[in-house]
């Protein structure tokens, strides 16, 4: 039955099927349909847009328009198939690029990591996951759950030396610059990853230039934003690469 009421709309031009809304819809209204997310049927969104806030192109509005009255029991009866046959939510961008695709690459148990050829342990890299920059880091990303963070601005990655070996091995690393991104869009990012997971650790990473200071800030405020407390440790790298001090926020 159709009637007059509000539904999500999504701007095509806007979206690039990064995929971020799939998972915030509980109905499973969206899906990523050619590269662009696309409402499958009407009479499984419910208007409340939920999706919205998850948007980082701000591709989701609300309408008031007619359409197919919601309908929660064909919600029901759809996620059950969905259940069964599990959609891929593609992490990808539109354009192929896959700056944004979700992967984890650490061997899984210790076998494979002892079984690993030499010439892939050389001068290896400790790197578990990726994405690696904040801003396209998802607050759902998989490898989030029960991690130790590294949060780390990009002038240490290249400064320390040792990072790899002391800082990287066994965390999950989120790198950005303090200086020149959008703090409030990253303290918004930390209270969402504090609220969706559980978090072991955080370890912070700046260079001792006081612009740099405000990571570990971004990091305390958004937890504090989630209800969460957990210590900051914090690492100042010199400018020279040396690692200047160590100390628990
Ligand atoms: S979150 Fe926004 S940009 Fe990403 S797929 Fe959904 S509508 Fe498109
Ligand atoms: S704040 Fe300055 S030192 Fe820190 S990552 Fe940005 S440019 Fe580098």
């Amino acid at each position: 039955m159709k009637v007059l009421r509000k539904i999500i709309e999504i701007d095509e031009t806007l979206c690039d099927g990064c995929g971020q809304c799939v998972p915030a819809c509980e109905e499973g209204a969206i899906q990523i349909i050619d590269g662009k997310a696309r409402v499958v049927a009407e009479k499984y969104c419910d208007g409340l847009g939920a999706c919205l806030g998850e948007c980082p192109q701000g591709a989701i509005s609300i309408v008031e328009r007619v359409a197919e009255d919601f309908d929660p029991e064909a919600v029901e009866a759809y996620l059950e198939t969905l259940d069964q046959h599990p959609q891929p939510v593609r992490q990808t961008l539109a354009c192929g690029c896959p700056s944004t695709h979700l992967q984890t690459f650490e061997p899984k148990t210790s076998c494979q990591a002892a079984n690993q050829p030499q010439s892939q342990t050389a001068g290896h890299s400790a790197l578990g996951h990726w994405p690696i920059q904040i801003k396209l880091i998802p607050p759902h990303a998989p490898f989030l759950q029960q991690a130790d963070l590294l949060v780390l601005a990009d002038c240490a990655a290249v400064a320390y030396a040792a990072l790899h070996q002391e800082l990287l091995k066994g965390r999950v690393v989120m790198m950005g610059c303090p200086k020149f991104d959008d703090v409030p869009e990253y303290v918004e990012k930390f209270t969402e990853i504090f609220r969706k997971n559980d978090i072991n650790s955080v370890t912070a990473v700046t260079m001792e230039v006081p612009c740099c200071s405000g990571l570990p800030m971004m990091v305390k405020n958004g937890m504090a934003a989630a209800g969460k407390k957990l210590p900051v440790t914090m690492l100042v790298i010199g400018t020279n690469g040396t690692l200047m001090k160590k100390e628990v926020l």
